[in-house]
Formats: structure tokens, C-alpha cells, sequence
């Protein structure tokens, strides 16, 4: 049952999180010769109109994109890179780019695409897009067991990035299993893994699992966009192993902001993430 369409999604405050980190990690990644794999396991359609169709059901990308446009504030070096990449991209192809087009827009000609993605109408959309691309690889199968097929890489580098939709309660458990089969195949591979900030104890639970898994060189990022609460999605947080060492030098500097870019306009966040009238915001993140 395949009922997730990311195309509602689209450029919400979770995208902007997660592809703020693929456009970095990428962007760092490439500066060595070496030929990369970057594996996709949930690639969705790879580009999506925010004015028509889907996305102007709830327009979630005003949680997100918007608020990047709109953010009247200094943003440091590394957020305004971003989004000029972004606004070229739509510039370019008229859609938000969505994690593939991303990628390929970054990586060279000697680098190898991989995009799993199960839905059949995302997955055609895919197909369609990077026609005729030799370096792109696009199937219509699990991409948690994509992990076993691909690694380890012969070149001995590549970018794993890791983005369930979550709509299945076993998904928590497979990504689990899958970064473990991953670091078994191929420890020093660079994994990028996207959670919701969910009130369920799964979702709660699942960073801690993950981290559990890699005592190395790791990333946790959170941002808590609003408050706290039983139903939906409050936020989401990226697990990063392996990540370039530049990406963490942007993090002091770019993390704060992306909070209060990201944050629910007039919501007091405590750290906790409950609300308090009396006290200064307190930004709600935590890498
Ligand atoms: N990574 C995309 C991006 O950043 O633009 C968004 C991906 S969306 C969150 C998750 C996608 O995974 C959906 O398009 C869904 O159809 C697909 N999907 C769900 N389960 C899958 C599985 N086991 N293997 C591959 N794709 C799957």
C-alpha cells in the first residue's frame, strides 16, 4: 500500500532540512577526484510543481521554501548558497527540485545515480526525467534492500541518502536494519538518514537506534518547528555518519538560523518544545 505522495510535501520545512545537508555533503564530497555512488533508497518524482496539482492542498512549502525566500534576517554563507541553488534549479526546470535532481545537479559525469522509488507514477516521472542519462540507474524496487545490491561501491565512496516516508509502522524498523547492513558492507560510506519529529514512542525512539549503531564521526541534527503535540509531524532531525568534515564547521553558524527560519512564525519554542509566553524564544534545535 503505497498511499504517500510526496508531491503534498514538497518543499516543506522537513525538505528544506534534509536537502539543505544533501546539497552541502554532495557539494563537499565532489571535491575529491575519486568517482562517487550516490544511492537514493526513497527518491520520489524528482521535481515538483508547488502551483499546481498536490502541493496546493495544504501548501506545505509555505513551512519551508517560503519562509527561505521570505526570511528578512542576515543568513550566513552556506543558507544563502543553498538557496541560491535552489532558485536556479526552478529557474532551470520550473519545479522545486526534489533529492535526485539535487544530486545529479551537483555530481560530475564520473559519478554513479542510483534512485529507488516504489510508487509507479513517481517512479515513471523519474524515469522520464533522467531519460537517456547513462550515469542513472532508476528502480522500481525496495529501496532498504537497494543497500545489499550496490555495496560496497568499487570505488569505495559513496553517499547513501536515506529519506522513508514513514507511512508504514515497519519502515522504522527496515531503516534500522538497513544502515546496519549498510556499515556492514561498508563502514566508511557517508549516510544521510531523515526522521519526522513524531509524538509516537517509534518515532521518538528511532535517533537513539540509529546513532546506537556508529561510534564513529556522526551528525545529529533536530529542528523542532513547532510545538510539541499528539497528532503530526512537529519537526524532523537527519542522522549523519561519515559526513564531510567541512559540513560540521557550518553547523554553529548555520543551524541557529535554519531554526528560526524553519520555526512556526510567533511560536515560543522552550527547548522542550512546549510553549512559554513569559521567557525569550529559546531556539528549538539541537546538533
Ligand atoms: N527523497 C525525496 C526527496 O527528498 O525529494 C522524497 C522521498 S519521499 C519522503 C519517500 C518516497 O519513497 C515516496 O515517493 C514513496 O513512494 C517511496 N517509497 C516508499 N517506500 C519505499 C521503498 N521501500 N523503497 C523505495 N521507495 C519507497
Amino acid at each position: 500500500m503505497l498511499a504517500y505522495r510526496h508531491a503534498f510535501h514538497a518543499g516543506n520545512h522537513a525538505d528544506i532540512l534534509k536537502h539543505f545537508f544533501l546539497f552541502h555533503s554532495l557539494s563537499y564530497m565532489i571535491q575529491k577526484d575519486v568517482p562517487l555512488l550516490y544511492m537514493d533508497t526513497h527518491a520520489g518524482s524528482g521535481a515538483y510543481s508547488l502551483h499546481s496539482g498536490y502541493a496546493t492542498q495544504n501548501e506545505e512549502w509555505r513551512t519551508g521554501f517560503q519562509r527561505l525566500l521570505d526570511y528578512p534576517g542576515p543568513i550566513p554563507a552556506s543558507i544563502q548558497q543553498f538557496k541560491d541553488f535552489l532558485e536556479q534549479c526552478i529557474a532551470d526546470c520550473g519545479r522545486y527540485p526534489g533529492s535526485p535532481l539535487i544530486a545529479d545537479r551537483i555530481l560530475r559525469t564520473q559519478d554513479r545515480r542510483v534512485f529507488y522509488e516504489l510508487h509507479p507514477t513517481d517512479y515513471e516521472a523519474l524515469q522520464q526525467y533522467f531519460e537517456g542519462s547513462k550515469q542513472v540507474s532508476i528502480l522500481r524496487s525496495d529501496g532498504f534492500e537497494g543497500i545489499k545490491a550496490f555495496l560496497p561501491p568499487p570505488s569505495r565512496r559513496a553517499c547513501i541518502f536515506i529519506d522513508p516516508s514513514y507511512e508504514m509502522p515497519s519502515d522504522y524498523g527496515k531503516v534500522v536494519a538497513a544502515l546496519k547492513e549498510g556499515l556492514r558492507r561498508f563502514a566508511t560510506g557517508t549516510y544521510i538518514i531523515w526522521y519526522p519529529l513524531l509524538a509516537k514512542e517509534t518515532a521518538q525512539a528511532l535517533p537513539k537506534e540509529l546513532l546506537s549503531l556508529y561510534p564513529g564521526n556522526r551528525l545529529h541534527v533536530e529542528i523542532q518547528t513547532e510545538h510539541k503535540r499528539e497528532r503530526g509531524m512537529y519537526g524532523s532531525g537527519l542522522v549523519l555518519l561519515n559526513p564531510p568534515w567541512a559540513l560540521q564547521q557550518l553547523l554553529p553558524e548555520a543551524i541557529p538560523v535554519l531554526t528560526k527560519i524553519l520555526r512556526e512564525t510567533g511560536s515560543e519554542l522552550r527547548a522542550d518544545g512546549t510553549e512559554d509566553e513569559t521567557s525569550p524564544s529559546i531556539p528549538a534545535c539541537r546538533f
